[in-house]
């Protein structure tokens, strides 16, 4: 058996999501402490130039038309090839929406266990999980001799998964990947009508402790004083009250601002993985527990409609 760990490089319209760096950085702590190598595993068509930045020991790919786009199916078919044949210690996927469509199938396929939310590894080799929506972080033994893990972002650094230098390339043997269930039938584009989220350097984000669309004004109050955009969670966005281009997270956008205030948002797992990169996170919560302040560099529990009028009306006199 195998130490080496294998990491399933997640990629979409040629960019690679950023959890794949998260999962590369993950893979070589694990590798420095417990041997084997680091191989990227990149499935596609035309698509070894995505290598390049991959923080790899070496790259294992699989390049075929049925892989163009992504096809739980194919990608199954041929992680599962791939997986009998080389025999890792580990394969490692985002805990993403593929991510976790693939894992889950070829855990059944193969009779192999998963391990899902897993956000680092310990020196000696476990895995800690985040779970109960990121309130309880648990310590376990990776079961053997081949697991697979999806990975929640928050963990690594994303800079620590990208190099400058191309890992070696070689090419996996290509099983039939004919007899796919599955057909792309339309990629439907994101509203570009909205300012971008992702492009902003300063974000005001309300959670679901904002209670109301009317409250959604105090946000925009504060917004307007720092000169910037506001976002918003899931449930937010579910209600209605705001836009889905505003949205923070698995199903939206991934930000990466200066400064990231979140008024009434929990950090759970879909929302840090979109905003986890942020280079300062503000919380205001008024649970201490709340997951958000495992990953916020300042917060406090105050409510924040007390906070935020004060706030407002502070920043505008100081400016
Ligand atoms: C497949 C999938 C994809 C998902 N994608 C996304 C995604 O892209 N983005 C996303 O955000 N979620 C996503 N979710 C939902 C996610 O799991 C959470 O449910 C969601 O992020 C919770 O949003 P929240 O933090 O606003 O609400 P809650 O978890 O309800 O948290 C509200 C917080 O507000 C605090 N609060 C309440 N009142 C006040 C107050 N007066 N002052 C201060 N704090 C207060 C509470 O203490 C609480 O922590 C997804 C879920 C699934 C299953």
């Amino acid at each position: 058996m195998d130490q080496d760990i294998f990491v399933v490089i997640e990629h979409l319209r040629g960019q690679i999501a950023d959890v794949s760096y998260v999962m590369l950085a993950g893979a070589r702590q694990l590798t420095q402490d417990t041997g084997g190598k680091v191989m990227a595993v990149l499935l596609g068509h035309n698509a070894q130039g995505l290598a390049n930045s991959l923080a790899a020991d070496g790259v294992l790919y699989i390049d075929h038309p049925a892989l163009a786009e992504f096809n739980s199916d194919a990608y199954q078919i041929a992680l599962a090839s791939m997986i009998k044949e080389r025999s890792p210690r580990l394969v490692i996927f985002g805990h993403s929406s593929i991510g976790m469509d693939i894992a889950s199938g070829l855990s059944a396929k193969l009779g192999i266990p998963v391990v899902n939310s897993c956000r680092t590894f310990t020196a000696d080799g476990k895995f800690v999980s985040q779970i109960c929506g990121g309130k309880i972080m648990a310590e376990g033994d990776l079961p053997t001799p081949t697991a697979l893990i999806t990975m929640v972002p928050g963990g690594y650094k994303s800079e620590q998964g990208q190099s400058t230098q191309s890992a070696t390339m070689t090419a996996a043997s290509t099983p039939a990947l004919d007899g796919i269930r599955i057909r792309l039938k339309q990629y439907i584009e994101p509203d570009t009508s909205d300012l971008d989220i992702a492009r902003e350097t300063m974000l005001v984000s309300v959670g679901r402790g904002i209670q109301n669309k009317d409250n959604i004004e105090l946000a925009n109050e504060l917004a307007e004083a720092l000169g910037c955009a506001v976002s918003a969670s899931r449930p937010v966005v579910d209600q209605g009250w705001m836009p889905t281009t505003r949205l923070v997270g698995k199903s939206g956008k991934r930000v990466k601002p200066k400064i990231y205030l979140a008024l009434g948002i929990s950090g759970a797992p879909e929302h840090v993985e979109g905003m986890s990169d942020s280079q300062v996170i503000i919380a205001v919560n008024t649970d201490p527990n709340a997951p958000i302040y495992n990953i916020a560099r300042y917060g406090t529990t105050v409510d924040m409609f007390d906070l935020l009028p004060v706030l407002t009306d502070k920043i505008k006199q100081a400016r």
